[in-house]
């Protein structure tokens, strides 16, 4: 019983995120929050592998394109699965954020709140997509 058939719920209640996430992940990924910079548990990865959405387990960077941006926050110069400037067959999806009183661009994926973009990455994208750890699960290549 989950309470008014009228209610229309794409994705899992506010109360089950919170039983399936801790609560900095919830913050972050539920509520558009941002680790404090320098914090992550992935800012200096460098393991071959792919990380995965904490919340919906789709694959969303290859450490391939993860590189050290400097500014404190995981960094990657594309999504997994980008073809040229397509993101069609990645796992995120961009979205205007005005929340600060400035234009950003907010990534998410079908479910959380991920990081945001910025031009300001290397080349030959120009990318920087900053990633907060907290909302992504890591998972080294096999060999
Ligand atoms: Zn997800």
């Amino acid at each position: 019983n989950t309470g008014s058939l009228t209610k229309c719920e794409p994705s899992l209640a506010k109360s089950d995120w919170q039983r399936k996430l801790t609560p900095e992940q919830f913050y972050v990924t539920r509520e558009k929050g941002t680790e404090l910079p320098f914090s992550g548990i992935y800012l200096n990865t460098k393991e071959a592998g792919m990380y995965h959405c904490v919340c919906c387990d789709s694959p969303l960077f290859s450490s391939e394109k993860k590189y050290c941006s400097g500014t404190g926050w995981p960094s990657f110069s594309e999504a997994h699965g980008t073809s040229g400037s397509d993101e069609s067959n990645t796992g995120i999806l961009r979205r205007l954020d005005t929340s600060l009183g400035l234009a950003r661009t907010e990534v998410v994926c079908k479910q959380a709140h991920l990081g945001h973009v910025f031009p300001d990455g290397p080349g030959p994208t120009g990318q920087r997509f900053c990633i907060n750890s907290v909302a992504l699960k890591f998972k080294p290549s096999k060999h």
